[in-house]
């Protein structure tokens, strides 16, 4: 009956084991895996809090539609869980309906009443969790930010293990995402495999060790869970607080843990952009990973783009210009002879808020113009911006929009020469290979994923073919402001070499093909016999 792991040993066998990245990348390696293993057909339900385009704050969102598109692309079956949350984008979701109402979820003491619903999100048939509990969990016109998160998602994972077990659902594979479905694990292990659940795996994917759902152990009393077995250090009780560690409980208790890029995953464990998770991931070393995350090219691609003035690819970059006029008159800007640099992501001092509120006025300085996408949480980030995009009103050179905008992003990403990606840290950062597919360069510092990603005009030690952008090491503004001149200069003084470099980046392949069988290699590896 209980065939689980415990949650402290690894499934592996010793000649699968590996603790550093680079042996993750070449043991899991597309050509290095074992071929009967590879058409094994699967069940994988994904567990998120976020699936583009119907519910996506950034790019966890767009990981979840893309993995999940390659997953059923190569055969497998995909179904994912969401909230039925009132601000999703409705009209993206078709045939709609419950088929499910009568799911009851254990809340504290008192049980709350669910409806399900179906529906089919770009081919990919997701179900949403309507809950009527009394607080409203997911009827709150914002996806994020309200005091009672972390009780909203654990009730969320409390119900989406109910409903599969209601449902009789038995899948090979559930892949859990950042700390909102951390308790997937914790309650399949310590209670659901006991009502029959056995069959299912776990695969833990963190997007972001900034927050990892510290809570009051009556969070787990919330879920049913016993605190007293919990709240310990080799299990879900935090390093530094007294309290609960709900991302720490999702390390210890699943099958494997995988983090967005390689470099991420080093830095997680080995410096402080662990946040204090370093210990447990070291602890938990054997069954920890990075791979890169891809993009979906269905969606992110300048030759089938539906969002853009012209469609274009590297054979026809030439029309690249014809966006950028667009982007101009949309945004009234003037046509010049100007390199246009521009932000597209969430204002979050993460991303670099600082240097990127410094950059606005030095490009526009220095023969740039500069359009910026992007909205913010904290209300005193939002007013510092709201204050820039005043003073900045008539300047005929600049536009700063302050909201959330999928379809103004892509014709951004296609208009634009660079894009600033100058993050304090980047789990994987998926902007930079948007650019990069656009013929558009990255500025980036160099750290998680974009140091995996974009590689140095002047500086790389890789053939010149290879190179597709500018990077910078130290987080301050004399770093960011080298990078920006050597760019700027380049558009200015050597067109044909800037071309070049656009081309080069439109020629990598980033997406899901690679990480979509790494995923495929680990649930093979982790899934029951
Ligand atoms: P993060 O997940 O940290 O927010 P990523 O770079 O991984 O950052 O992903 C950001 C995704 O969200 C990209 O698809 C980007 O285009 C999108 N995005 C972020 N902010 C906005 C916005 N204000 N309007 C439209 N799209 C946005």
């Amino acid at each position: 009956m209980n065939r689980m792991v415990p949650a402290h040993t690894t499934l592996l066998p010793d000649k699968w084991g590996y603790d550093c990245v680079t042996e993750f990348c070449r043991i899991w390696g597309p050509e290095d895996a074992p071929v009967s293993r590879v058409f094994l057909y699967m069940f994988i339900v994904m567990i998120s809090p976020e699936c583009a385009p119907v519910a996506k704050v950034g790019g966890l969102g767009d990981v979840v539609q893309g993995l999940s598109r390659e997953l059923a692309i190569r055969g497998h079956a995909v179904e994912i869980i969401l909230p039925k949350y009132d601000c999703m984008r409705y009209d993206r979701i078709s045939g709609l309906t419950k088929c499910h109402s009568d799911l009851w979820v254990s809340y504290y003491n008192h049980w709350v009443h669910c409806d399900v619903y179906f529906g089919v999100v770009d081919g990919l048939n997701c179900f949403f969790i309507d809950s009527h509990s009394p607080p409203n969990f997911f009827n709150r016109g914002v996806f994020y930010g309200h005091p009672d998160d972390r009780e909203r998602f654990a009730f969320f994972c409390r119900a989406a293990l109910e409903f599969m077990l209601k449902a009789n659902k038995h899948p090979d594979i559930i892949h859990c995402h950042d700390w909102q479905t951390a308790l997937i694990p914790v309650l399949l292990y310590e209670m659901y495999q006991h009502l029959g659940m056995t069959h299912p795996r776990v695969c833990y994917t963190l997007h972001n060790v900034g927050h990892q759902g510290i809570y009051g152990e009556q969070i787990l009393r919330q879920v049913g869970l016993n605190p007293g077995h919990l709240m310990t250090h080799d299990r879900l009780l935090d390093d530094h607080h007294k309290a609960a560690n709900l991302m720490k409980g999702g390390i210890v208790y699943s099958n494997f843990v995988t983090t967005v890029s390689p470099r991420y995953a080093h830095e997680i464990r080995h410096t402080p952009l662990g946040m204090g998770l370093q210990r447990i991931l070291s602890v938990h070393h054997q069954k920890v990973g990075g791979v890169l995350n891809g993009i979906d090219y269905n969606v992110w691609n300048p030759a089938v783009d539906c969002h853009i003035a012209k469609r274009f690819s590297i054979e026809t970059v030439q029309d690249k210009y014809v966006n950028k006029e667009a982007l101009r008159e949309r945004l009234w800007l003037r046509k010049e002879f100007k390199p246009l640099v521009a932000f597209v992501g969430r204002l979050d001092h993460q991303k670099g808020v600082e240097l990127i509120f410094r950059a606005i006025p030095h490009c526009l300085s220095h023969g740039c113009q500069f359009v910026l996408l992007g909205s913010s949480p904290h209300g005193n980030v939002n007013d510092a911006f709201w204050r820039l995009k005043r003073h900045f009103n008539d300047h005929p050179d600049c536009h700063l929009e302050i909201g959330y905008d999928e379809e103004l992003s892509h014709l951004i990403y296609a208009g634009a020469d660079m894009l600033l990606v100058p993050s304090e840290y980047e789990p994987c950062g998926l902007t930079q290979l948007i650019g990069l597919k656009y013929g558009t360069i990255p500025i980036v510092r160099n750290t998680g994923g974009l140091a995996d990603t974009v590689v140095d005009a002047d500086y790389a030690p890789k053939p010149y073919h290879e190179r597709n952008g500018y990077g910078f090491n130290d987080y301050n503004w004399a770093g960011l402001e080298s990078a920006l001149r050597r760019a700027i200069g380049l558009w200015y003084s050597h067109p044909q070499y800037f071309r070049e470099l656009m081309v080069n980046g439109m020629r990598y392949d980033y997406s899901w093909n690679h990480p979509g069988q790494h995923y495929l290699n680990i649930y093979n590896n982790i899934k029951a016999p």
